[in-house]
């Protein structure tokens, strides 16, 4: 299909925005949408937070609004996921399926999934009690009993998130130990509303057939015992996993294989740009993953322009 200007990997708010901005500057931009089409958004509900929607919106309505607006000005999209990628030599190469594409400059916006328990009713209740995002659903489990699983910052976070809603929620750790820092944790024990269930795991989310959570089956890990915790919401908060596994030994990452960037979206492969949750441990919000979309955005054109492409 001959060599491209700019390929993006991954069509999450960062990927859209870089779109739309290539797009618009008629870079006539490829997107290879990945194995998550609009990225962790599409599995939320009502977004409340991302500026100009004064009555919110919802998710998937959001990420499908970004691709139109991007396709409006020629974006090309192909449901496809990147299997390998070598950015050795330029122009680089990535190889989806049995096919390999070229390209002059590369956006990374893979992002970062969420963790999950990986139980069948688990996944059959996502979006219907079950969720990886405090911020995003908690409230609509106002005087509603939540669980939240997990022992690191990020469960003791939402773990306090969520008593702003809750009647009572309910942490399940796996250990007695906690990786979360002293102060978060000693901020969720001390909480009245939240109550802390150590050495155990879930088991089950009941119930799929009913279509909504109404409890969980827990195992104590000491004694053996099995029990059910009646809540009306899962969340998870067992950590995110980026999406860069294809780029191990060629970009930089952290120990967590988040990728490095400077100047927010440089990684050290000149026409090599990430954005979003794939690079970013921090922030991971819509609007800050659209944002750094259109700062590689800019970049791209930047960096054609300087090999004399238009
Ligand atoms: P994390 O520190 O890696 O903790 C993940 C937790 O989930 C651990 O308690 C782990 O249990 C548990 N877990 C992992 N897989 C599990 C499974 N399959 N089943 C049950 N439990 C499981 O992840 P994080 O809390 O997302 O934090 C990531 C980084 O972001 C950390 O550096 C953290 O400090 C930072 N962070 C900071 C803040 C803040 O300061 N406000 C907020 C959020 C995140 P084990 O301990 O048994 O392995």
């Amino acid at each position: 299909m001959g060599i491209r200007n700019v390929v993006i990997v991954g069509s999450g708010c960062a990927g859209h925005t870089a779109a739309l901005y290539t797009a618009r500057a008629k870079l006539e931009p490829l997107v290879l949408e990945g194995h998550e089409p609009g990225g962790q958004l599409s599995l939320t509900t009502l977004v409340e937070n991302f500026p100009g929607f004064p009555e919110g919106i919802q998710g998937p309505e959001l990420i499908a609004n970004m691709r139109r607006q991007a396709e409006r000005f020629g974006a090309e999209y192909q449901l496809a996921h990147v299997m390998s990628a070598d950015l050795r030599t330029s122009p680089f190469t990535l190889t989806v399926g049995k096919e390999t594409v070229q390209t002059r400059s590369l956006i990374i916006a893979s992002g970062a999934s969420a963790r999950w328990l990986g139980l069948p009713s688990e996944h059959a209740l996502i979006g219907h009690g079950v969720s990886s995002c405090a911020t995003c659903d908690g409230f609509f489990f106002s005087g509603k009993d939540i669980a939240v699983i997990g022992g690191g910052d990020s469960a003791m976070e939402e773990a306090i998130f969520l008593t702003r809603f809750a009647t009572k929620v309910s942490l399940v750790h796996r250990r007695n130990e906690f990786r979360a820092s002293k102060i978060m944790l000693e901020r969720a024990q001390q909480h009245e509303k939240i109550e802390f269930i150590p050495n155990t795991v879930v088991e089950e989310v009941l119930d799929p057939s009913k279509k909504e959570v109404t409890g969980l089956k827990l195992r104590n890990l000491q004694s053996g015992k099995a029990s059910n915790l009646p809540v009306s919401a899962m969340f998870l908060g067992i950590g995110h996993v980026p999406n860069a596994k294809i780029f191990e030994g060629q970009l930089d990452m952290d120990q967590d294989g988040y990728l490095k960037t400077t100047n927010n979206v440089f990684t050290k492969i000149p026409g090599v740009y990430a954005c979003g949750d794939v690079q970013d441990r921090r922030y991971r919000q819509a609007i800050t993953a659209a944002g750094s979309g259109c700062m590689a955005a800019l970049e791209v054109e930047k960096y054609l322009e300087d090999q004399g492409i238009e």
